[in-house]
Protein backbone atom coordinates (compact mmCIF):
# COMPACT_ATOMS: atom_id res chain seq x y z
CA UNK A 1 0.00 0.00 0.00
CA UNK A 2 1.23 3.37 -1.43
CA UNK A 3 2.51 5.73 1.52
CA UNK A 4 2.94 9.80 1.50
CA UNK A 5 5.40 10.93 4.27
CA UNK A 6 4.15 14.43 3.86
CA UNK A 7 0.68 13.12 5.03
CA UNK A 8 1.84 10.31 7.57
CA UNK A 9 -1.26 8.51 5.98
CA UNK A 10 -1.55 4.80 3.78
CA UNK A 11 -3.04 4.87 0.44
CA UNK A 12 -5.06 2.49 -1.32
CA UNK A 13 -4.54 2.33 -4.80
CA UNK A 14 -8.15 3.48 -5.34
CA UNK A 15 -8.13 6.63 -2.92
CA UNK A 16 -4.67 7.67 -5.09
CA UNK A 17 -5.11 10.20 -7.71
CA UNK A 18 -5.22 7.91 -11.03
CA UNK A 19 -1.54 9.49 -12.05
CA UNK A 20 -0.01 7.98 -8.65
CA UNK A 21 -0.22 10.85 -6.28
CA UNK A 22 -1.38 11.74 -3.46
CA UNK A 23 -5.00 13.19 -3.71
CA UNK A 24 -4.17 15.81 -0.62
CA UNK A 25 -0.02 16.71 -1.39
CA UNK A 26 0.17 15.75 -4.63
CA UNK A 27 3.42 14.17 -4.24
CA UNK A 28 3.98 10.64 -6.30
CA UNK A 29 3.81 8.08 -3.79
CA UNK A 30 2.50 4.86 -6.34
CA UNK A 31 2.36 3.82 -9.81
CA UNK A 32 0.03 5.22 -12.27
CA UNK A 33 -3.06 3.30 -12.69
CA UNK A 34 -2.86 1.48 -15.99
CA UNK A 35 -6.05 -0.12 -17.65
CA UNK A 36 -6.00 -3.67 -18.40
CA UNK A 37 -5.71 -5.00 -21.75
CA UNK A 38 -9.27 -6.58 -21.45
CA UNK A 39 -10.39 -3.29 -20.67
CA UNK A 40 -9.69 -2.28 -23.76
CA UNK A 41 -10.48 -4.93 -26.07
CA UNK A 42 -14.06 -4.67 -24.20
CA UNK A 43 -14.15 -1.09 -25.42
CA UNK A 44 -12.78 -1.77 -29.22
CA UNK A 45 -15.32 -4.91 -29.36
CA UNK A 46 -18.45 -3.04 -27.96
CA UNK A 47 -17.70 0.17 -30.44
CA UNK A 48 -17.35 -2.27 -32.99
CA UNK A 49 -20.90 -3.97 -32.16
CA UNK A 50 -22.64 -0.46 -31.78
CA UNK A 51 -20.89 0.59 -34.62
CA UNK A 52 -22.23 -2.68 -37.16
CA UNK A 53 -25.49 -2.02 -35.51
CA UNK A 54 -26.11 1.43 -36.01
CA UNK A 55 -24.45 1.11 -39.91
CA UNK A 56 -27.67 -1.38 -39.74
CA UNK A 57 -29.93 0.92 -38.43
CA UNK A 58 -29.33 3.20 -41.29
CA UNK A 59 -29.72 0.50 -43.55
CA UNK A 60 -33.12 0.13 -42.41
CA UNK A 61 -34.02 3.66 -42.41
CA UNK A 62 -32.78 3.56 -45.80
CA UNK A 63 -34.69 0.97 -47.23
CA UNK A 64 -37.68 1.92 -45.48
CA UNK A 65 -37.09 5.92 -46.39
CA UNK A 66 -37.03 7.55 -43.01
CA UNK A 67 -33.59 8.34 -42.91
CA UNK A 68 -33.60 11.76 -43.41
CA UNK A 69 -35.80 12.00 -40.21
CA UNK A 70 -33.26 9.35 -38.01
CA UNK A 71 -30.17 12.26 -39.18
CA UNK A 72 -32.78 14.97 -38.02
CA UNK A 73 -32.87 13.19 -35.04
CA UNK A 74 -29.60 12.27 -34.42
CA UNK A 75 -28.73 16.14 -34.95
CA UNK A 76 -31.22 17.36 -32.50
CA UNK A 77 -29.59 14.50 -30.14
CA UNK A 78 -26.67 15.89 -30.33
CA UNK A 79 -27.09 19.36 -30.32
CA UNK A 80 -28.86 18.76 -26.65
CA UNK A 81 -26.12 16.66 -25.70
CA UNK A 82 -23.51 19.23 -26.29
CA UNK A 83 -25.10 21.57 -25.10
CA UNK A 84 -25.40 19.78 -21.74
CA UNK A 85 -21.58 19.24 -21.83
CA UNK A 86 -21.28 22.67 -22.44
CA UNK A 87 -23.17 23.97 -19.42
CA UNK A 88 -21.71 21.43 -16.95
CA UNK A 89 -18.28 22.46 -18.00
CA UNK A 90 -19.04 26.01 -17.43
CA UNK A 91 -20.50 25.41 -13.95
CA UNK A 92 -17.76 22.92 -13.38
CA UNK A 93 -14.99 25.49 -14.22
CA UNK A 94 -17.00 28.42 -11.84
ZN1 LIG B 1 0.38 13.52 0.72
Amino acid sequence: MPWCEDCSKFWTPTSMNRDGTCPTCGRQIGEPAKVPWHFKLLVIATVLYLGFRAWQGFVLAEEHGVLVYVLAALAVLGVGAWGLVRRRQRSGAA
